[in-house]
């Protein structure tokens, strides 16, 4: 029996992982958001009628200026639709950077709780994700992050909860970004972070990691059952 009634997901880094990601912020330095990079900058050098160069330069300014929210800098500054912008340069073959997971799909299946997922990706790439992994249906619901309430903020997290009907201190988080476990504990939620750098030795599961915020630290999602069970 475990004591949690739900159990929130992040996507990107936890559910899988890419090849030479599991640090903080490891996404932006991977294949896949090098993929992302290129269609933002055709899509603009479409949209703003201008050279590759100029569309990279405007790019990497938005980027800087809106804390990686690129999105947002675009509509903002020249008007763009986020939706077209997702659109035209999320929607990635996910098979090109991992499988079908059924490892996966068989433990979250024996969670007995309610699972969510919550990222701050678009819902063209979650479904592309999710779909491609095979767990999809695993999840009663799958919060993405094309508006303006999501991680780090507390109500991208309250928002979960109340859709639920739980309080914070029923729910467990797990992430592999520590910048999004902060709010999470201070609701009152129990906190897992998966990075590869974790400890893998017998005491990962039962040593918090030296963020007082993190509960349980583990290497890989599939650790995740041992905690679960042992609750
Ligand atoms: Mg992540």
């Amino acid at each position: 029996m475990n004591k949690y009634t739900l159990i929130i997901f992040d996507m990107d880094g936890t559910l899988y992982q890419f090849k030479g990601s599991g640090n903080n912020n490891a996404l932006f330095k991977t294949a896949f958001y090098e993929e992302v990079t290129q269609n933002a900058v055709q899509f603009l050098a479409s949209q703003l009628s201008c050279s590759v160069e100029s569309a990279q330069k405007i790019r990497e300014d938005i980027f800087v200026k809106y804390n990686g929210d690129i999105s947002v800098g675009l509509e903002k500054e020249f008007g763009l639709n986020r939706m077209l912008y997702f659109e035209q340069t999320w929607d990635i073959d996910a098979l090109c950077y991992f499988k079908e997971d059924t490892i996966l799909r068989e433990m979250l299946l024996g969670f007995s709780c309610k699972k969510a997922v919550l990222t701050n990706a678009p819902r063209v790439w979650a479904d592309n994700a999710l779909n491609t992994l095979g767990i999809t249906n695993q999840f009663e619901r799958i919060y993405s992050g094309e508006g303006e309430i999501r991680k780090p903020q507390k109500e991208a997290y309250l928002l979960v909860c109340e859709a639920f009907g739980v309080k914070p201190n029923e729910v467990m988080m797990v992430e592999d970004e520590l910048q999004y476990l902060k709010p999470a504990k201070a609701l009152g939620m129990t906190t897992v972070f998966v990075s590869l750098t974790n400890n893998v030795s017998n005491k990962c599961f039962d040593d918090s990691s030296n963020e007082s915020y993190v509960d349980y630290a583990i290497a890989s999602i599939y650790d995740l059952e041992k905690i679960v069970r042992r609750e």
